[in-house]
């Protein structure tokens, strides 16, 4: 479960996520949707550790990962990352990719298996990243953030280097997974349709605050403003 209290962070005076607040229990899908530059990546990146909130706090499991007198470091946190330049390790087999955030032991080789078979990659061990398919990379890629179980993953826009044809494959392979390992899941995209078909709740973001949030039915049929209604309009 993610929690997120009352979250802000300013850039050379200028604040680009305002006092934002945010829940994800396990299992459940939250999209952040807005237009460009909103401070969608900036939210995720506070979640995960790599950005530090001016103020607030973040709390993951119960436990505080960020707040006054706490920094947790991003390795620290139980947090998968999937982001749009996603790449994975050239000169590692596919095997090694799924591996890398996993301790030695008994368990790891048959974790990697497990991912490899539930993201459709059964066989792809010992293939290098240069033999795949940009959707297979993507695949591998998604079973390598969430071999260390994470208790909650972030993913900034992680469909859009893919072609349509693959996409729906994908995004569905995806969610599959992250509903069967339970995981708290943040998805940034500044697409409506791909929030439509992924999320169990929108928070729709402008200018740093949330501004609506509901089931996607919900904010999709009663958007709270006229740009919020235009946002839903291109909807593909
Ligand atoms: P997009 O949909 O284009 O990815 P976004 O909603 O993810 O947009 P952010 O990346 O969170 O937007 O950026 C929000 C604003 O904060 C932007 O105006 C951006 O220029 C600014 N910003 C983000 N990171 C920094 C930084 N490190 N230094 C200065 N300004 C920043
Ligand atoms: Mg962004």
């Amino acid at each position: 479960r993610l929690v997120v209290q009352n979250v802000s962070r300013s850039f050379g005076g200028r604040a680009v996520v305002r006092d934002l607040s945010l829940v994800v229990e396990a299992g459940q899908l939250t999209c952040l949707l807005g237009p460009s530059g909103c401070g969608k990546s900036t939210t995720l990146r506070m979640v995960a550790g790599v950005e530090e909130p001016d103020q607030g706090r973040i709390l993951i499991d119960g436990e505080e990962v960020f707040g006054p007198g706490v920094r947790l470091p991003p390795e620290a946190r139980g947090v998968g990352l999937m982001f749009q330049d996603f790449a994975l390790f050239p000169h590692l087999t596919v095997a090694q990719n799924v591996a890398f955030g996993l301790r030695k032991g008994e368990g790891r080789a048959a974790r990697v298996d497990e991912l490899l078979e539930r993201v459709n990659l059964s066989g792809f061990q010992a293939k290098h990243p240069h033999e795949l398919s940009g959707g297979e990379q993507q695949r591998v890629a998604l079973a390598r953030a969430l071999a260390p179980r994470p208790r909650v993953m972030l993913m900034d826009e992680p469909f859009s280097g893919l072609d349509n044809r693959l996409r729906d494959g994908i995004r569905d392979a995806t969610l599959d997974l992250l509903k069967e390992e339970g995981t708290a899941v943040v998805l940034v995209t500044h697409e409506p349709g791909e929030a439509m078909r992924m999320a169990d709740e929108i928070a729709l973001m402008r200018d740093g605050v949330i501004v609506q949030r509901g089931a996607p039915y919900n904010v999709y049929n009663a958007p709270v403003d006229r740009a919020a209604a235009a946002f839903f309009s291109d909807i593909n």
